[in-house]
């Protein structure tokens, strides 16, 4: 199998756009659809800093990567559920991977934010692990956009992630979520912007990408991770993909296409009215959800307002 532009062997085939490309196309081609997804939901302006959410897993690292390659002003944030080896590895992964290329890098522990571990958090409030993990990484990712002062959220999830959850969405007429699943959020409800610079590429191609590129990212899923459903929408869909290439991306874009007419982004919502009286961050209530969960892990929690928080490391120094 030859590359369909230069001739020169083929290392990888993608068959719904019914081509190959040899690694440096393939580069090409792959930088060439970020840089049109980011411009066509116009993801960024000039003078925005990213906050980009980095797991340790390929689609992070890699969007790290390219986000940087692409001259913009990005800083990455991880944070360490304490799920175990997953949570060393991925930390170990992370930092590395900042430190070799000489990414600024923030961590945070979930352990020295609420006093437990994510596995602890979900025993203790009796909560869905990803939930409980979904509502802490909301308030720690705006958390830290506001203190490194970054306009705009960005996050690694795939044409397949996406795909998958659309499926999943559809299948139990999910309108609330299905009105989030655009690729470019605005910043509603005290939370800031967000955007997914890699809805047009699959799962495949950022492997691909990562392996091309050196990068050493982990493989194992999150242990926590109780979504089976969510892989068995991905195989659904991969075994419809293998009998007709192109039904993915078609089913994904044309779900985008209409869902502007359906869910109009410009629907303002107020912004929250109020502070939460114990961490300060915006919200819509009294307390917010976050020290609301913490509540629950220690139900008579010590007065601390809005210490700093504890920043495991950064690299390198943050301006
Ligand atoms: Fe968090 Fe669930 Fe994802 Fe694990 S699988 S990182 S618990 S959201
Ligand atoms: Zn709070």
């Amino acid at each position: 199998m030859n590359c369909r532009v230069c001739k020169k062997k083929a290392v990888i085939a993608i068959p719904r756009h019914n081509t190959a490309f040899c690694a440096d196309c393939f580069d090409k081609y792959l930088m060439d659809q970020v840089r049109k997804t980011i411009k066509e939901f116009r993801m960024f302006s000039p003078d925005d800093r990213i906050l980009l959410a980095v797991s340790g897993g390929k689609d992070s690292l890699a969007l790290w990567d390219i986000l940087t390659r692409l001259e913009l002003d990005v800083l990455g944030y991880h944070l360490d559920l304490g799920i175990s080896e997953y949570s060393k590895e991925s930390t170990e992964k992370t930092r590395l991977f900042a430190e070799k290329r000489g990414y600024r890098l923030i961590v945070e522990e979930i352990e020295s934010e609420t006093g437990a571990t994510l596995p602890v958090i979900a025993e203790s409030t009796k909560r869905p692990p990803c939930s409980a993990c979904g509502l802490s990484k909301r308030h720690l990712f705006n958390r830290a956009a506001r203190q490194y002062d970054c306009q705009v959220l960005a996050t690694g999830h795939n044409m397949d992630d996406e795909a998958s959850r659309l499926l999943g969405n559809i299948l139990h007429w999910q309108d609330g979520y299905l009105e989030k699943q655009f690729p470019a959020l605005p910043a509603e409800g005290g939370l800031i912007r967000k955007v997914k610079p890699l809805n047009r590429l699959t799962e495949k191609e950022m492997a691909a990408y990562a392996y091309l590129n050196g990068i050493d990212y982990v493989i194992r899923e999150c242990p926590m991770s109780a979504d089976a459903k969510q892989i068995f929408y991905k195989k659904i869909l991969n075994d419809i993909e293998k009998e007709s290439p192109g039904t993915k991306q078609f089913f994904y874009f044309g779900f985008l296409e209409r869902s502007q007419k359906m869910f109009p982004l410009s629907k303002e919502t107020s912004p929250p009215s109020e502070n939460c009286k114990m961490c300060h961050e915006p919200c819509y209530t009294d307390i917010c959800s976050f020290c609301r969960l913490k509540m629950k892990l220690s139900p008579f929690p010590e007065s601390s307002e809005t210490e700093d928080t504890p920043i495991t490391f950064i690299t390198p120094n943050i301006s």
